[in-house]
């Protein structure tokens, strides 16, 4: 007999953790949250928070958003990716970032209710914690997850008290492990990975320090210093980041992982700071240092019976690009829903696998991207003449090189300017942040191609109701005055309808199909004296069906089904729709 008896044990409370348990509490799903620590994260790791990850915070609630908005360094500081010698020293180049250049601004703000921002770890996974407690999940620290074991019926998952060193049980109907890149819960799920670990060795150095003067007028997250000679292979690439602006920082500096990991004393972290702000006698209040691998592996499915993974449990790969809690986040959006309407017994256990369709490819695009990233500095060391030696002085005169007036100078500086400019695939890849669209038995095709991306779709966010497609964001208005997302009108853990004139069949269909299924559905009808106004046009150019047509919502924001026009079988099509997606 299990000492405890839950709906849903969650392994891990980092981002994607935690915010399973909120959703899932906010949904109301019994769930149990342990970590194996007595507290949370307790380094800023994690911090480009994308507006898709604030999508998910603002359906958890306006105060949830808010909050989340108090706590981070706006966007506008995010600015400037600067690249040079040293804080202090010479700039070779720089690159607006993160949505601050005035064309990605626009389509940041298109895109989205949602801002995009720079929220630091320490403070993204108290408030999801916080969330779910609120509403619900009962948290156990310095509780560590040893093993599990399932049947038809559910997991029998045996748990230690950190505390008294006690072996207790748990028995819940599914168990999620969230418990990070060294999953336990992934390994005894025997889920299948692709790719390796421990494919480089980096530190990261936490410390104090006001650096005001050498940064404030070029505001940025990240400053990308490069010293020729100073570590391993001669280059010296050290990441210089921002954790408040402008006196608390992190570094994060490479280390040759073939002669294992280094014993990094104070003396070798105050060094590393002081060269790469370099300012000798900087006074430096140095805070921590561990080390980390960096990683590049995905799972291939996400699950085994009712064993579900996400977050770094199955998506492992560098911090570049800023995708690991985001994506950890978004896993648990995609997931939590499907639970929920499971255990409410209003969907067939079948919607579950979709969490794999849906999920593993994503996994492997990002994990792909962040190490594609690291790579695509290559082109800014050639550039830079760092390449061609290991020899300190014939680096540096490499470097120099860029000053004189000669043609092979002229080609040089250009050679840099595009290499630093290629980075936008990592620091403002709005397409690899927002277009992420499904495909599975959870989205019903409507018969329409898909629509092809006419611009790069790495970089460029495409809005599209192409089922499978995050619904597009536009602004409505009631004729009172008030204003919403279209993603503020559905998700909340609730299937929506939207329809416009003309689409009245769609209304009693919806009440209909949502009575027989057992099924929260919203409907909200959109045109001239209707619920919602499009007074700007916006809604029709991004909706892609017709007036009397019809857009079928998940809980997730993301499009199910769409019709173009009513039909006289509305009704019939609808329940066609849902019951194709509940796996009724
Ligand atoms: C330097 C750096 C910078 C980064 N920058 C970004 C960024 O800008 N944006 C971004 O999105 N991501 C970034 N990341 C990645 C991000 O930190 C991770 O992707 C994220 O923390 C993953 O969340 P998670 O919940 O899956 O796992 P984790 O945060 O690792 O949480 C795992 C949880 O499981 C618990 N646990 C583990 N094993 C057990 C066990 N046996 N029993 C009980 N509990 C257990 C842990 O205590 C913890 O609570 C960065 C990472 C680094 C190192």
């Amino acid at each position: 007999m299990a000492s405890i008896s839950t709906d849903v044990l969650i392994i891990g409370t980092g981002p994607a953790g935690s915010a399973m348990a909120a959703l899932l509490s906010s949904y109301g799903i019994e769930n149990l949250a342990v970590n194996r620590y007595r507290w949370l994260a307790n380094t800023p790791r994690a911090h480009i928070t994308n507006q898709r990850t604030m999508e998910v915070l603002r359906d958890l609630g306006e105060e949830v958003e808010a909050e989340a908005y108090l706590h981070a360094t706006a966007q506008a500081l995010m600015g400037n990716n600067i690249f040079c010698t040293s804080l202090a020293g010479e700039e070779l180049g720089r690159l607006p970032t993160w949505g601050t250049h005035p064309l990605s601004k626009a389509a940041h703000l298109l895109a989205s209710p949602c801002v995009m921002n720079d929220l630091p770890q320490t403070f993204m996974e108290p408030l999801l914690f916080k969330t779910a407690c609120s509403r619900g999940t009962q948290a156990r620290m310095s509780t560590e997850y040893l093993h599990h074991t399932q049947d038809a019926d559910g997991v029998t998952t045996t748990l230690r008290d950190r505390l008294s060193g006690a072996e207790f049980t748990v028995r819940s109907r599914y168990l999620i492990g969230a418990d990070g890149g060294n999953s336990l819960v992934a390994e005894h799920a025997q889920l299948p990975f692709a790719g390796s670990m421990g494919v480089g060795g980096s530190m990261n150095i936490l410390f104090k320090a006001d650096l005001s003067r050498y940064v404030a007028h070029r505001p940025s997250v990240l400053y990308w210093v490069l010293q020729p000679g100073s570590n391993v292979g001669g280059i010296g690439m050290g990441l210089v980041r921002m954790i408040r602006p402008w006196n608390e920082w992190l570094i994060v500096w490479g280390y040759d992982i073939t002669q294992g990991e280094p014993q990094v004393d104070e003396a070798f972290a105050l060094k590393v700071v002081r060269d790469l702000v370099g300012v000798p006698d900087l006074p430096v209040e140095l805070q921590s240092v561990s080390t980390w691998t960096v990683n590049n592996q995905y799972a291939t499915r996400m699950s085994n019976g009712r064993v579900f993974c996400m977050g770094d449990a199955t998506h492992r790969h560098p911090p570049s690009n800023g995708l690991g809690s985001n994506t950890s986040i978004q896993d648990a959006f995609n997931l939590a829903w499907k639970l929920s309407l499971v255990l409410k017994g209003q969907a067939d256990p079948a919607l579950l696998e979709t969490y794999n369709a849906e999920r593993a490819p994503i996994a492997k695009q990002i994990v792909t991207r962040a190490n594609q990233s690291i790579e695509e500095f290559g082109p800014i060391f050639k550039a830079l003449g760092l390449l061609d030696s290991v020899d300190p002085v014939t680096m540096q005169h490499n470097m120099d090189a860029r000053c004189e007036a000669t043609p092979a100078a002229e080609a040089q500086r250009e050679a840099i300017r595009q290499a630093i400019a290629f980075k936008v695939y990592e620091f403002d890849a709005h397409g690899v942040e927002m277009n992420q669209r499904y495909q599975s038995s959870a989205v019903v095709n409507d018969g329409s191609a898909e629509p092809a991306f006419t611009r790069d779709r790495e970089l460029h966010y495409q809005a599209t109701t192409f089922p499978g497609a995050r619904l597009p964001h536009v602004w409505l208005y009631t004729a009172q005055g008030r204003k919403a997302s279209t993603l503020d009108l559905c998700g909340k853990g609730r299937f929506t309808l939207f329809t416009g004139i003309g689409g009245e069949a769609w209304v009693a269909a919806a009440n209909a199909v949502a009575a027989e299924c057992g099924v929260a559905l919203t409907v909200h009808v959109i045109g001239p004296r209707c619920e919602w106004q499009d007074y700007s046009g916006d809604w029709a150019r991004a909706r892609e069906i017709t007036d009397s047509g019809a857009l079928l919502v998940r809980p997730d924001q993301h499009v199910a089904w769409r019709a173009g026009a009513v039909m006289s079988d509305a009704a019939h099509q609808l329940r066609a729709a849902m019951r194709s997606i509940l796996g009724k």
